[in-house]
């Protein structure tokens, strides 16, 4: 027996374990995608949120489903009206690097009140800036597959 209580044990397996060990294929579209093929999109894939990429897979913004509901709701015609419009943007989407624990990313979810969070590699771009790469995707789902996980005697 480690002398440890259960919940330090719980604790620091939860710190331990990283995104990159958890984490799902993203599912990305680009700017230009209409709010209807995006809905398509989203029933195809099964996916709640998606990322919206440039050229290289670099994250422009997220689009969820009550963006693409809200929108379908305010009359405009959906074939024409491009996610980008909709979408919340850069640089104000909440990510988490492959490196990140899922307490921490978890966290992230209850504190911003998002449903999923990009997982990026920070890539170094041109003047100073920094892009980031979309490379996966963690999403409540990944919290609930690994309680279920850790339930099991898994990790
Ligand atoms: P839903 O719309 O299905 O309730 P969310 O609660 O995740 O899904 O999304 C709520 C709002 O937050 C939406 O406008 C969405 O664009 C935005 N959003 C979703 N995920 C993120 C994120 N990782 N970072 C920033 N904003 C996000």
């Amino acid at each position: 027996y480690s002398g440890k209580k259960p919940g330090q044990e719980l604790a620091e397996k939860l710190h331990r374990i990283t995104i990159n060990e958890v984490k799902s294929v993203p599912v990305v579209v680009p700017e230009q995608c209409t709010v209807y093929d995006a809905v398509v999109t989203m029933f195809i894939e099964d996916v709640g949120t998606m990322f919206v990429v440039r050229e290289g897979g670099l994250l422009e913004g997220v689009i969820s489903r009550k963006d693409l509901l809200k929108n379908t709701l305010g009359g405009q015609d959906i074939h024409k009206l491009p996610v980008g419009v909709i979408m919340t943007r850069m640089p104000n989407i909440i990510y988490v690097e492959p490196d990140t624990s899922v307490w921490e990313a978890a966290r992230r979810l209850i504190a911003h009140e998002v449903d999923a969070l990009p997982v990026v590699r920070l890539v170094k771009a041109k003047e100073g800036q920094t892009d980031l790469e979309v490379v996966g995707r963690f999403s409540k789902t990944n919290v609930t597959r690994l309680f279920v996980e850790l339930g099991e005697g898994g990790y």
